[in-house]
């Protein structure tokens, strides 16, 4: 299917089933993460796994590295709510024996199952067992031929192995199929599913891999991820961050969030402050913050450092403060509400939250 012409029209994919969640089509966008923990500690992948569902996780991979590690999918499976994939380099046997223990869908790399009839019995093994199965072409295992025609491990290799790799298996009729073409490159990550938009129907899962560590891992993945949701592509998304697997639920929700892809709970909005703030604003910005991080509801909580131009900065804001030096003015949606003095605006904004209607009809 061609790219979206227009800005965040979804490029149209299949359905495809993982466990219990629908990833493509007209399904939302499932976030996924991976467990950090060694899979053969089935306790800790559990806790793990829990926490990051809590977290908003709708889809969890666990590194499978042997045949205790494919074994234990049983054992965690009987614990988690979400789907677990079972993430598979070179063995294609480790792939067959984690959906023999349950596995909802493997992936697999190509550059490095073994070759063509390996992968087509895995995904053979897959379709039979109702589980799916993801290519995930990852430009630091291409294939020789590919790597020594293209000479780097680019955008446009990558499209190649996945074109090679589609083929066998539409070939052979197998359903179920989720592409993901990574690179630790932002851009030759977004180029590469672009290109791969125009020759595949197959829903994507889409990442910056490698991202890294803190404010680095998440501005690369937030880009990355962000333009491509941005253009209409994108069915799964995994923020690789070198961090809890939490910190990757955290940062995918607020890409979905601030693309109005998803609504996890509030959104603050703050000013950057400047030479007309009257108030410490960022103590406050921060006691709202924790105060808001159990809350789910869709609002948008504005804070302002100046009643000059807060309330107009801040118009689309479901409510807001603009902070003065005798105290804030409460607004919504540009209009003022009443006057606050400066000890009770963090407890006058929090008690306003909390009050307001909790779906998102009831919120503008
Ligand atoms: S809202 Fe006021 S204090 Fe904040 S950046 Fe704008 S002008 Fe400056």
């Amino acid at each position: 299917m061609p790219v979206a012409a227009n800005l965040f029209e979804r490029r149209r994919t299949r359905p495809v089933r993982c466990g219990n969640v629908i990833i493509g089509g007209d399904a939302k966008i499932a976030i996924q993460t991976m467990a950090k923990t060694d899979t053969r500690d089935t306790k800790s992948t559990i806790q793990e796994i829990q926490k990051a569902v809590s977290e908003g996780a709708d889809i969890v991979r666990v590194a499978v590295v042997d045949h205790e590690a494919a074994r234990a999918i049983k054992d965690i499976k009987k614990e988690v709510s979400c789907p677990v994939v079972a993430d598979i380099h070179f063995d294609y046997e480790l792939a067959i024996e984690a959906l023999d223990f349950g596995a909802d869908k493997v992936r697999v790399n190509p550059g490095n199952i073994g070759g063509k009839n390996k992968l087509l019995k895995v995904a053979m093994k897959a379709q039979s067992m109702g589980a799916a199965i993801r290519l995930g072409i990852n430009s630091g295992s291409l294939e020789k031929d590919i790597l020594e025609a293209y000479r780097t491990p680019s955008a446009e290799a990558m499209v190649e192995s996945a074109k090679r790799h589609i083929s066998y298996l539409e070939e052979n009729e197998i359903e179920n199929v989720v592409i993901s073409l990574k690179s630790s490159s932002v851009r030759e990550t977004i180029r590469g599913y672009t290109l791969m938009a125009s020759y595949t129907d197959w829903p994507f899962h889409i990442g910056v891999t490698e991202a890294g560590p803190g404010y680095i891992g998440i501005t690369k993945s937030s880009v990355g991820i962000g333009t491509l949701l941005s253009l209409g592509i994108g069915d799964t998304i995994r923020v690789s961050l070198t961090g809890p697997a939490t910190d990757e639920v955290k940062t995918a929700k607020l890409i979905l969030q601030s693309l109005d892809l998803g609504h996890f709970g509030p959104d603050i909005i703050s000013c950057p402050t400047c030479g007309r703030t009257q108030v410490d604003l960022l103590p406050i910005v921060q006691q709202v913050e924790e105060g808001l991080k159990e809350i789910r509801k869709p609002i948008k909580v504005a804070i302002m450092g100046c009643p000059v131009n807060g309330p107009g900065e801040a118009k689309e804001a479901d409510v807001g403060i603009a902070c003065g030096r005798d105290g804030g003015i409460l607004f919504s949606y540009g209009k003022p509400i009443k006057k606050v003095s400066n000890d009770e605006i963090v407890d006058v904004l929090l008690e306003f939250v909390r009050s307001y209607p909790s779906s998102p009809e009831g919120v503008n």
